[in-house]
């Protein structure tokens, strides 16, 4: 018997059931709060996500901490060097778990136009795991966007994302 059976007829287009993970996965993915943070010109393009032309807000997005205590997505956006490295690393430990990493542009991803440069980290990856990598130097707001919406769907069903893996 499905649980839903049990819900009397009156009464099913009144309520939802799910479990407490599902209600969790739910709340996490639509209200996500991102750590105020930019390495370089990359984050221009992030701030511009969070004005009121392409108002991120409309997401759940938009309360940007600025202290890792209170986020829980850091959006890595700019070119990472070597000496920004163990800051970063430093920033991400403290954020509470579950956390979650976006790279944002070719610098998170892989050093870009930089990455033969001796001073700057190939990919953030080296540094602290990713879970969404958004191309583009710099991507505009609208990737951005769509890179937060790729996780929403990364965290509500990460049972999709391990099986794409294999
Ligand atoms: S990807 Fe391009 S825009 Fe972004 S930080 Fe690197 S050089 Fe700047």
């Amino acid at each position: 018997m499905e649980i839903v059976d049990i819900v009397p007829d009156v009464l099913k287009n009144n309520v939802m059931i799910t479990t407490i993970d599902g209600l969790f996965k739910w709340a996490r993915s639509n209200s996500l709060w991102p750590l105020t943070s930019g390495l370089s010109c990359c984050a221009i393009e992030m701030m511009c996500a969070a004005a009121a032309r392409f108002d991120l807000a409309r997401f759940g997005y938009e309360v940007f901490r600025p202290s890792p205590r209170q986020a829980d997505l850091f959006i890595v956006a700019g070119t990472l060097t070597w000496k920004m490295a163990p800051p970063l690393k430093r920033l991400y430990e403290q954020m509470p778990n579950p956390k979650y990493v976006i790279a944002m542009g070719s610098c998170a991803n892989e050093g870009g136009p930089f990455a033969d440069a001796y001073s700057v980290v190939p990919g953030v990856d080296k540094i602290i795991p990713v879970d969404v990598f958004i191309p583009g130097c710099p991507p505009r707001p609208e990737a951005l966007i769509y890179g937060m919406l790729q996780l929403k769907e990364k965290i509500r069903h990460p049972e999709i994302i391990q099986k794409v893996k294999k």
